[in-house]
């Protein structure tokens, strides 16, 4: 395995559209470039080499790229489609989410490896200053003291230390993977420390946009005796790199499941899903979810109809063995539980 520093290459990430087009052959296109100051392009090089240079329909540029149709007001889209922020300003703690029996979200990363367009928390910025506070400075403040550790981990897991019913602490943000090798260690040390969690899920899309991601040590911590569970975040095959398949393979974390958002001019074709949950099957990765589009501001573009997204789950079951069709699912502020889609009219 070569070794680059993923930290460096996402240091190097593309903020600048002029830029992305530069790397991709593509004439500027003034539309694109207003609406870019609240949620910035922001592309790992990586990501970007997985492109076809002179295509402006690219699948994954598509997905990163801000245009101008994100500024119109839609209804039904809102900043916040899941309520989390409200119910986040609510709580006593700024990182954990109870949103489903006897699971718990801890959101413990103020950013991501990527900037997706159609992210449902797009508009989380705001509650960055209050994780900021728990994570992202003093776990590699060579000055911390052990004692200064626990003391904060104490604090920041107390929620779910407190709350006898959690069984399964889901790590999400932004993107977990973020935090480094060191950090993450040590996070879940002290989770696996709590009697009562049985089960400990990290949901990524790290590895996918920045293969390199996969460190030798950190495959080694996920690697741990404890149940735990890798879900990546992948919308097309082409977003399978040969490099990102590669550390699959050394990735002995007995599941590797994989979720998809149903995209509008991306994935919303039987072809394309087809060749997504094959590759996936095929590298011992067991497709779980298709989202349908949470309604967040400047989405709406994004959007397939789910009679659409009901017509291409059935043309995939007629095609895939049952254990690569994910459940097509959408979630319902409130409800303790994603709904799946069965029918046109859902
Ligand atoms: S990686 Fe996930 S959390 Fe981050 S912007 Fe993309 S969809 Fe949102």
């Amino acid at each position: 395995m070569t070794n680059v520093n993923w930290k460096n290459e996402l240091s190097q990430a593309v903020t600048e559209t002029a830029e992305l087009y530069r790397i991709l052959e593509l004439p500027i296109d003034q539309d694109y470039w207003p609406v870019s100051e609240e949620y910035p392009l922001f592309v790992p090089r990586p990501f970007i080499g997985n492109m076809v240079k002179g295509c402006p329909n690219d699948p994954l540029l598509l997905q990163v790229l801000p245009r101008q149709e994100e500024l119109i007001a839609v209804d039904g889209f809102s900043r916040d489609p899941l309520h989390e922020l409200s119910e986040l300003s609510n709580n006593s703690s700024c990182c954990v989410l109870k949103k489903y029996a006897g699971r718990a979200l801890l959101l413990v990363s103020n950013d991501c490896g990527i900037h997706c367009r159609f992210c449902f928390r797009r508009f989380f910025p705001k509650i960055n200053s209050f994780r900021k506070n728990y994570f992202g400075k003093r776990y590699s403040d060579k000055n911390d003291s052990d004692q200064h550790h626990s003391d904060h981990f104490n604090t920041l897991l107390e929620p779910i230390r407190s709350d006898h019913t959690i069984e399964e602490v889901i790590l999400s943000g932004g993107d977990p993977l973020l935090l480094d090798d060191s950090e993450l260690e040590q996070l879940l040390y002290y989770i696996v420390k709590i009697p009562h969690v049985k089960r400990i899920r990290i949901h990524s899309r790290l590895p996918i946009v920045l293969p390199n991601r996969l460190t030798p040590k950190l495959i080694n911590i996920l690697s741990y005796p404890f149940p735990l569970y890798v879900v990546l975040h992948v919308n097309h095959p082409n977003e399978l790199s040969d490099d990102f398949l590669v550390r699959r393979e050394e990735l002995s974390v007995p599941v590797v499941l994989s979720q998809t958002v149903l995209l509008k001019g991306i994935n919303d074709h039987p072809d394309v899903l087809y060749q997504l949950f094959d590759r996936l099957i095929t590298h011992r990765i067991i497709p779980y979810y298709l989202h349908q589009l949470d309604r967040v501001n400047g989405a709406a573009h994004f959007e397939v109809p789910t009679g659409r997204g009901c017509r291409l789950m059935e043309q995939l079951r007629q095609r895939l063995p049952g254990y690569a069709i994910p459940r097509y699912v959408r979630e319902i502020p409130g409800m303790l539980n994603k709904q799946e889609i069965l029918r046109d009219k859902d």
